[in-house]
């Protein structure tokens, strides 16, 4: 596992920590794990790390870490993380299908890949706590498409070679404008977070 970065200096419009506490009081009022987080340059849009007995970490990209980041969108990153510790990864099942292998190839993995940790129940309770999930995904994809790359196997989004200076000029799009492009059709990129 990636050791956590150190946290940056938070630059976002809302208090992610407060943030953080209002969804975990309201949507996982049985999780008691002590949960903190911060935004670093980590590989993947967001990360979970277990620090302790009861103890999580939530890392969240400093691509995150901006003015123009929508509170819709880091809601979104950290529902995805905490449902980690509520829906820990899992052993496929006899005769479930691996949606780590790209069934278009064919290609059936050398060896297992292991515990799945996005297995089907982790999408049907995302959907259900996260309603905003695919307008967030949309608006990262918007503002962050050619850094992105999905890692089917790996399962999750990685960000390509993160400059801050960089990071600095990307033109965030608002969350209004992605909202009025979204139809129930338009949903042309992965699920996902870390
Ligand atoms: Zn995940």
């Amino acid at each position: 596992m990636e050791a956590i970065s150190q946290g940056e200096l938070e630059l976002v419009r809302f208090d992610t920590t407060e943030l953080l506490r209002e969804i975990q009081r309201t949507l996982f009022p049985n999780l008691s794990s002590h949960v903190t987080c911060l935004y670093g340059r980590i590989p993947t849009l967001g990360a979970l790390h277990r620090v302790g007995e009861n103890r999580h970490v939530i890392s969240l990209h400093s691509l995150f870490n901006h003015p123009d980041t929508p509170q819709v969108v880091v809601r979104h990153i950290l529902i995805h993380e905490l449902l980690h510790i509520e829906i820990p990864p899992r052993a496929l099942r006899e005769g479930e299908l691996d949606p780590r292998i790209s069934r278009k190839k064919g290609s059936e993995p050398l060896e297992p890949l292991g515990p799945i940790a996005h297995p089907s129940e982790f999408w049907v309770r995302e959907r259900e706590l996260s309603p905003d999930r695919l307008v967030a995904m949309k608006w990262i994809f918007e503002a962050f498409g050619g850094r992105l790359k999905y890692r089917e196997r790996e399962e999750g989004i990685w960000v390509r070679k993160w400059r801050s200076e960089y990071g600095r000029r990307v033109v965030r799009p608002s969350i209004e404008e992605v909202r009025a492009k979204l139809s129930e059709r338009d949903h042309g990129y992965p699920e996902g977070g870390e």
